[in-house]
C-alpha cells in the first residue's frame, strides 16, 4: 500500500524526521489558504499522485512548455495560478505511463533554498532479508539513471535485525554522503529516525529524493515516497485510513475487496489458481509453452463460490485476456464448489474466450461432472502440463 507525499511527510515528522511545513489542498482556494499559513517568501506547489518524477512531468491539457507537477511560487497569486493549472489536469511522468494520472490534490509547502540534493532510501533487501539503506550523493534526479551510468556512486548496506540501527550505520550514511561535522551528525540522526519509522510502520520502502542541505545548513526531507507491507496493515488501522483508492489499479482494488491476491501482468492468459506456489508454477508453465500470463491470481485456500465468481469476473474484465486457465487443487476447497463458481461466473459474464480447467483433489469427479454438464465450452485438462498446452493451443487457434 502506497501513500501520498504529504501523508508520508506528516508521518515521518511524527518520528522526528525534519520536513518543511506544508498543508494539503483539494481546491485552488484551499491552496491559497494553505500558502497563507506558511511564512514565505518561497512556496512550493506539488501535485499529489502516487508516482514520482512529477517535477519533470508534463500536463496533458497544458502545452509542452508548461511547467511540471512541482512548482515554485513567490506570491500567493502565483500559488493560485499554479493550483488552477494543476488541479483536475492529467500529469504524465516517467512513472505514470502514457495515460498519466489526474491531479486531485495538492501539497503546498514552505520553499527552501537548496545547497545540495542527496538520495536516501530504506527498503527490504530480499537477498539478505534485512532492511537496507541505499545512499547516494546524486540526489534530485532519477536514481535508475545514476545506477546505470555511475553505479559506484550508490552505496548500500543492511542492518542486522539482532542489533538494530547502531551508531556505525549512521556514520556509514554520513560517510556515503561525504558529510562531516554538524551535517554528519544531522545525517546520522535522520538515518536513525527513518529506520525507526520503517520498523514502526512495517514499511516496505521509504525513498527520500531529495534529502537536501538547505541554505542554512540543515538536512531536510523534501520528497518522500513511502509504501507499506500490505500483509502487516492489520496491525496499523490508523495507516489504513491513509489509503487513497482512486490511485490504485481498479482491478487490484476490486480483488482486494474479496481478499483475492491479484496482480495485473502483461501477458494474454488469465490464470485462476489456488495457492501462491501453484500460481507461480502455473505462470511458469504458461511461459514454457510460449505465452505469458495476464495476471497472478491466488483465490486462497478457503475460497467460496462468491470469491471464485468475483475472481472470474476480474480476469474477464481485463481486455488483454485472450484465454483463461483455471488450475485448482481441491484440498481444503472442494472441486465441486469451484466448478459451481466457474459455471455461475461464466454464465453471468458471457464467456468470450477459451477456457481450460484443470481440477484435482477433493470431489474432483463431481467437479468435472458439473463442468461437463454445464453446456459451456469448457475444455477439461488432466494435469498441469496438459492444461498449459491446451490453453496455448486454444488461444492460438482462436486468433
Ligand atoms: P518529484 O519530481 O516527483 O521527485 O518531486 P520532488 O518533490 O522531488 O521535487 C522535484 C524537484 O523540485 C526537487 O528535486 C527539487 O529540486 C525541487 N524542489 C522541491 N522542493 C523544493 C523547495 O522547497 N525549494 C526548491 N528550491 N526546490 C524544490
Ligand atoms: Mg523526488
Amino acid at each position: 500500500m502506497n501513500i501520498h507525499e504529504y501523508q508520508a511527510k506528516e508521518l515521518l515528522a511524527k518520528f522526528g524526521v525534519p520536513v518543511p511545513a506544508g498543508h494539503a489542498a483539494l481546491t485552488v482556494d484551499e491552496a491559497v489558504a494553505a500558502a497563507g499559513k506558511l511564512p514565505g517568501p518561497l512556496y512550493v506547489v506539488k501535485a499529489q499522485i502516487h508516482a514520482g518524477g512529477r517535477g519533470k512531468g508534463k500536463f496533458k491539457e497544458l502545452g509542452p512548455d508548461a511547467k511540471g507537477g512541482v512548482r515554485l511560487a513567490k506570491t500567493l497569486d502565483e500559488v493560485k495560478a499554479h493550483a488552477a493549472d494543476m488541479l483536475g489536469n492529467t500529469l504524465v511522468t516517467i512513472q505514470t505511463g502514457e495515460a498519466g494520472k489526474q491531479v486531485n490534490r495538492l501539497y503546498v509547502t514552505d520553499g527552501v533554498d537548496i545547497e545540495k540534493e542527496f538520495y536516501l532510501a530504506l527498503l527490504v533487501d530480499r537477498a539478505t532479508g534485512r532492511v537496507a539503506f541505499v545512499v547516494s550523493t546524486e540526489g534530485g534526479m532519477d536514481i535508475e539513471t545514476v545506477a546505470h551510468d555511475t553505479p559506484e556512486k550508490i552505496h548500500t548496506f543492511d542492518v542486522d535485525p539482532a542489533t538494530g540501527f547502531m551508531p556505525h550505520h549512521g556514520r556509514a550514511v554520513a560517510k556515503a554522503l561525504e558529510l562531516s561535522g554538524d551535517l554528519a551528525k544531522q545525517a546520522q540522526n535522520v538515518a536513525a529516525k527513518l529506520y525507526d519509522a520503517f520498523l514502526g510502520t512495517d514499511a516496505s520502502q521509504i525513498e527520500i529524493n531529495p534529502l537536501a542541505i538547505t541554505g542554512d545548513n540543515k538536512l531536510m526531507v523534501l520528497d518522500a515516497k513511502v509504501g507499506f507491507d500490505s500483509n502487516a496493515m492489520f496491525r496499523h488501522k490508523d495507516l489504513l485510513e491513509l489509503r487513497d483508492e482512486t490511485e490504485e489499479d481498479p482491478m487490484e482494488l476490486e480483488a482486494s475487496k474479496y481478499d483475492l491476491a491479484y496482480i495485473k501482468l502483461d501477458g494474454d492468459i488469465g490464470c485462476m489458481v489456488n495457492g501462491a506456489g501453484l500460481a507461480m508454477a502455473t505462470m511458469d508453465i504458461i511461459k514454457l509453452n510460449g505465452m505469458f500470463p495476464a495476471n497472478f491470481l491466488d483465490v486462497g485456500g478457503g475460497a467460496n463460490k462468491e470469491k471464485v465468481t468475483a475472481a472470474f469476473k476480474i480476469i474477464l474484465s481485463d481486455p488483454a485476456v485472450k484465454g483463461i486457465l483455471v488450475n485448482i487443487f481441491g484440498g481444503i476447497m472442494r472441486c465441486d464448489i469451484i466448478a459451481d463458481g466457474i459455471v455461475a461466473a461464466a454464465k453471468e459474464v458471457n464467456l468470450g474466450v477459451p477456457l481450460v480447467v484443470r481440477l484435482e483433489g477433493t470431489n474432483v469427479e463431481e467437479g468435472k461432472k458439473i463442468l461437463a454438464e454445464s453446456g459451456l465450452p469448457i475444455v477439461p485438462a488432466n494435469d498441469l502440463g496438459d492444461a498449459a498446452k491446451k490453453i496455448v493451443a486454444q488461444v492460438k487457434e482462436a486468433a
